[in-house]
């Protein structure tokens, strides 16, 4: 099954207590399709600039991305630096060059058009709704967004709000959002500026996340690690394993969207483990299914 995803690919310079990284990889579609892959077959809708190279390419290619809708423009590939506090939940961004993407009109081809499973990962909302208008069939529409353009776009980003089912947010982004502090309180009202059968997903870094949907709430912890060396892509390879295996299940039903919750937490689980998308590479579906196995024992009790 295609999954379509439009987001950023970038360069990020990341700085977390225990090191620093320049010019690496990176970007909401990057992390979303390296995660998406091993449930279904993920295809970008992206720009870059002069500076990506066939080297980085090879990264999309031989891990079976398809890369017909990335586009190269004159210009330097989308830049972002962000830096973590010590305890790696909290995350200041450094800078955000848009570059390329300033000039970025997202065209789809005929087969693109025509995928079911779509994520408008973290871009301008204007983008995200270029893209989505192009879709001819739509059967699942994820979306991911973040404090930027919740500040300085909120009348777009409440448009396409309208038309998407999931929406991927985390704790902070659901507070700025409704302008709510208490979590219930913030999926009450985000839940209002989406349609009534929508998915929201709240995920709270470490602490895990929380997923509404109909009359469900469903509360899954983090999976325990003893090594987080970098948080970034984590929210983005968590979508990518939530929506993966949507495609793959192919129906949306509670039970599916439960362990949707659980794979995409295990690969954000692995991401972070290492810089980058270093890890998310030698990742293996092996490697997946034993610690889903795991996750179900951390979190399986008997009622009597
Ligand atoms: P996350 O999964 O939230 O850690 O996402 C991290 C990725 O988001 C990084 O690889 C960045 O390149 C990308 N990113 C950060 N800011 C933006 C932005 N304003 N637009 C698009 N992508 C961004």
């Amino acid at each position: 099954m295609k999954i379509l995803s439009v987001g950023s690919v970038a360069f990020d310079s990341i700085k977390t207590p225990f090191g620093e990284a320049k010019n690496l990889l990176g970007g909401s579609a990057t992390y979303f399709s390296l995660a998406a892959r091993f449930f279904a077959t993920p295809a970008i809708v992206a720009v870059v600039g002069q500076d990506f190279t066939d080297e980085h390419r090879q990264i999309f290619t031989k891990n079976d991305i398809d890369v017909s809708g990335l586009v190269k423009l004159p210009g330097k590939t989308f830049a972002w630096g962000g830096e973590y506090g010590f305890d790696l939940n909290t995350r200041q961004t450094l800078f955000t060059h848009l570059n390329v993407f300033e000039n970025f009109k997202p065209q789809l081809h005929e087969e693109h058009q025509n995928a079911p499973f779509v994520f408008l990962g973290n871009i301008q909302p204007n983008l995200q709704k270029l893209v989505l208008n192009q879709i001819k069939h739509p059967k699942l529409v994820g979306l991911d967004t973040m404090n930027l353009w919740i500040q300085n776009t909120p009348t777009e980003l409440a448009e396409v709000l309208k038309l998407i089912d999931v929406l991927v947010i985390n704790d902070s982004e659901a507070r700025q959002l409704s302008q709510e502090h208490n979590l219930a309180k913030a999926a009450k009202k985000i839940r209002l500026m989406m349609r009534p059968q929508a998915v929201l997903v709240i995920k709270q870094g470490e602490h895990g996340l929380l997923m509404f949907y109909n009359n469900t709430i469903f509360n899954l912890p983090g999976y325990l690690l003893e090594d987080v060396f970098d948080p970034t892509g984590a929210g983005d390879s968590f979508a990518g394993g939530f929506m993966g295996y949507l495609a793959q299940a192919g129906e949306i039903t509670e039970a599916n969207l439960k362990r949707a919750c659980v794979f995409g937490s295990v690969v954000a689980s692995f991401c972070v483990e290492d810089f980058g998308t270093k890890r998310l590479e030698t990742l293996t579906k092996q490697d997946i299914d034993q610690r889903f196995a795991q996750f179900k024992q951390l979190t399986y009790f008997e009622l009597h």
